[in-house]
């Protein structure tokens, strides 16, 4: 690369036809570019670039010598065996991977976020702190270890009981649907390949039935709502489900707890009329952003995906619902990008988009105006002049999904996880074994507390404990030797200091028993 650029090579362009291009390519020997090249849809002519004895095809543009590329922005970072187009039966040829900037100081920057994001990759703190475990046998779902779900269940139980506090109703529903309701929903056309279908023998059924693992909750939603004569009154109805879903995602495209097949979103949709989606919409976005501080992050901002090219829907129900999400954003005292287009064939949709401590970006909530599912599964509510009507759904969820969530919050903290959140709280380590009953006296009542305390008892140095513990992230350890046995004292040391502090046991007991009350419940008991 270095001697490329230090040539300063001019470079040069030519337009051929496909013919050419293609005899030339023959010619040398170049059976992938000419297939490159088949593959190009339409007839149009291809541009060929040149520099020094270097020569490809591309699109171009390129820059007029490669002396004007920096010579220090760039980093080759790895080298592995690829099959050509992805294709298993297909020849296995070599990558080279490498990353370019515009200048030193933004590579050394992305290199000391790659090398920071390596330190807090979640799978290598989840081995850490033994949170869970992935195997072949089960591709993209986990195992959770006692302390991983003790995180999860803590999260779960949290938004519960934010949930119910704002307002939504909890229901939970099949796993394995019939494809009918599939096909009704638009999935089975649309969405099948990220399916897993399940052919069952029904007994006395001459055929298979064949149904699919849901992949989302929303149809199953709306057969609730469909139960029973709904009014106006009724509305709006916030159904809220941690929905188990699977889907079906390429091997290579999974990633640790992040980028799974099972997984468990916060889903709700929110049944409305038309004119209730604007406080609708100002209340969810509250809802999450008080959320979103509780578990850490303040740095988020919304992006508002607007009507795409292909769609359904008159152009005054875009208008209308476009504003609506416009103006609760605004209400709700918040901004927001447009993001022109991008919104789904039926409806526009916020995002939120987290950005974490290494400044990665993170799209976790959303809230998407959807009257084409109520349409389709034919769910109506009787209005105020006595006839039927659609209501509109607003999918929702806050954290996305459980596995992804508890990922991100994993590395954001660099698994120095808010203590009302980790899973093991306090370890009290005996210095020596005289102070075993202390100790195991100690931890009994921060356990009665409602502080998740363990008691390490083993015939180590307390140096060695206190360095393990550490390594498993344990927020507090509290050492317990002979001194601290006479004053009933504990010596507490937090994690990431160095410094230790005496209290008394009844004092340490009352503070550690407050940070470990979620924060939705300190606020209501202070
Ligand atoms: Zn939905």
């Amino acid at each position: 690369m270095k001697k490329i650029i230090n040539l300063r090579d001019p470079v040069r362009t030519e337009v051929w036809d496909r013919a050419r291009a293609i005899a030339h390519y023959e010619q040398k020997g170049e059976p992938y570019k000419v297939e490159l090249i088949a593959s190009i849809p339409g007839n149009e002519d291809l541009r060929m670039y040149w520099h020094g004895d270097w020569q490809d095809l591309c699109r171009g543009p390129h820059l007029q010598n490669t002396g004007q590329l920096p010579a220090d922005g760039f980093k080759l970072m790895s080298i592995a065996g690829a099959y050509w187009r992805g294709d298993s039966t297909r020849p296995m040829l070599q990558r080279i991977y490498g990353v370019a900037f515009k200048n030193r100081e933004d590579l050394k920057a992305h290199l000391t976020m790659l090398e920071e994001a390596a330190k807090r990759d979640h799978r290598k703190l989840g081995r850490e702190m033994d949170l869970f475990h992935m195997q072949e046998e089960a591709p993209g779902q986990i195992f959770w270890h006692p302390n991983g779900w003790t995180i999860y269940t803590e999260l779960q139980d949290y938004m519960r009981r934010r949930q119910r506090a704002d307002g939504y109703v909890e229901v939970n529903t099949p796993q394995v649907v019939n494809r009918k309701l599939w096909e009704a929903s638009g999935h089975w056309e649309n969405y099948q390949e990220h399916m897993f279908i399940v052919e069952v023998d029904e007994e006395h059924a001459r055929e298979k039935t064949i149904n699919a693992l849901k992949p989302m909750n929303c149809p199953c939603h709306v057969q609730i709502f469909n139960v029973g004569l709904k009014s106006y009154r009724d509305l709006p109805l916030r159904m809220a489900e941690f929905g188990s879903c699977n889907r079906y995602e390429p091997s290579g495209a999974l990633h640790g707890i992040m980028r799974v097949r099972g997984f468990t979103q916060d889903d709700a949709h929110i049944f409305c009329t038309e004119d209730q989606i604007e406080d609708e919409g100002k209340k969810f976005i509250r809802f999450l952003s008080a959320i979103y501080a509780d578990l850490g992050f303040d740095k988020w901002r919304i992006k508002l995906s607007t009507r795409p090219e292909k769609r359904i829907g008159t152009e005054e129900s875009w208008d209308y619902a476009e504003s609506a999400l416009a103006n609760a954003v605004k209400a709700a005292g918040h901004d927001y990008e447009i993001f022109e287009g991008e919104g789904a064939f039926y409806g526009p949709k916020l995002e939120f988009v987290l950005t974490d401590a290494i400044g990665r970006d993170w799209q976790c909530g959303t809230l998407q105006v959807d009257p084409n599912l109520p349409e389709r599964l034919d769910a109506s509510y009787i209005g105020q002049d006595g006839a039927k009507h659609r209501p509109i759904m607003l999918h929702r969820a806050c954290l996305g999904s459980f596995e992804r969530f508890i990922g991100i919050l994993i590395e954001e903290h660099s698994g120095k996880l808010p203590f009302w959140i980790a899973p093991r709280q306090v370890v009290v380590a005996a210095i020596v074994s005289d102070a075993d009953d202390y100790a195991t006296e100690v931890c009994a009542a921060l356990t009665a507390a409602g502080v998740r305390a363990e008691v390490d008892l083993r015939n180590e140095k307390i140096n060695y404990k206190i360095r393990e513990h550490s390594v498993g992230k344990v927020p507090v350890i509290l050492a317990v030797g002979m001194r601290e046995v006479e004053d009933r004292t504990v010596s507490v040391r937090r994690l990431g200091e160095t410094k230790t502090e005496m209290e008394s046991l009844a004092a340490i007991i009352d503070i550690l028993a407050l940070e470990a009350t979620p924060p939705d419940l300190r606020r209501v008991t202070s």
